[in-house]
């Protein structure tokens, strides 16, 4: 626990149960990262708690680089849960179909060929994660491969158009338009009076300012910024934030303080 003022962030929280909105990233903050990104799976804990906040203090959201589908798999003992997928693109709400964002429709087919040209170019120890409308090159198992990624990432995006989004040991070829976890952040805490964001990653940083845009507009609004942080993530993201907990395993007993306060 980061901040020394943890206590009066979690009772400001507990007053204005039923008007806050609970952010997540998934991969890092929810879930341990794999090697294998298929393999990943949220934390012990996790779905009870998240279950027990979306009760008892307000709704929860998922946004997350992965597919909506993806994400409806790994919290589908929590059907209530809104799920956006490939940082908002794509979106699931309560017993819905999964939506897609208009602007990122024309680049279906862009990515199905963008995938298969990763695939046959990239060296061996490069994994190539087919997402839709995005695809990720992952290097975690061959981490010299950084530089090698990144420059054909680099070239592909220059060449089709497209945004490069850099993670942990993971590189993003993303449609242009504008959406991102901001702009989810902003769209789903309207009318709310409170909302936390949890992550993990630099990309996470942006999230944090458009919580910060937000309590700027608004002085009653309260903005609590979560590092799930470790010496990977770094510590920018641990500067930037409220609170932080040390890794995913840790993300139920903070919110289990927040509970305990919670009438
Ligand atoms: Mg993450």
């Amino acid at each position: 626990m980061g901040a020394p003022d943890s206590d009066a962030i979690l009772k400001a929280t507990a007053e204005r149960a039923g008007r806050c909105a609970f952010f997540f990233d998934f991969d890092g903050t929810l879930a341990p990262i794999q090697d294998d990104p298929e393999s990943v799976y949220p934390a012990p804990g996790i779905i009870d708690t998240l279950a027990q906040v979306s009760q008892r203090l307000g709704k929860v959201v998922i946004v997350s680089a992965r597919p909506a589908g993806f994400l409806r798999q790994r919290f589908s003992d929590l059907p209530d849960v809104a799920v956006f997928g490939l940082y908002g693109l794509e979106v699931q709400r309560a017993g819905g179909p999964v939506e897609t964002d208009p602007s990122a429709a024309p680049f279906v087919h862009v990515m199905r060929d963008l995938a298969d040209r990763a695939r046959a170019e990239l060296p061996a120890g490069t994994l190539v994660e087919y997402k839709r409308i995005s695809v990720a090159v992952h290097y975690r198992t061959a981490p010299q491969l950084g530089p090698e990624v990144e420059q054909w990432a680099k070239e592909r995006a220059n060449e089709l158009g497209l945004r490069l989004q850099s993670g942990r040991m993971v590189l993003e070829l993303k449609p242009p338009g504008q959406r991102d976890k901001g702009s989810v952040l902003r769209e789903e805490t309207e009318g709310l009076s409170c909302a936390w964001y949890f992550g993990d990653d630099v990309a996470d940083l942006r999230a944090f300012a458009a919580l910060d845009a937000r309590a700027e507009a608004d002085p009653d609004f309260l903005a609590v910024r979560v590092a799930v942080a470790n010496a990977e993530s770094g510590q920018a993201l641990i500067e930037a934030a409220d609170l932080h907990v040390d890794g995913p395993e840790d993300v139920p007993a903070l919110l289990e303080r927040l509970l305990a306060q919670t009438p």
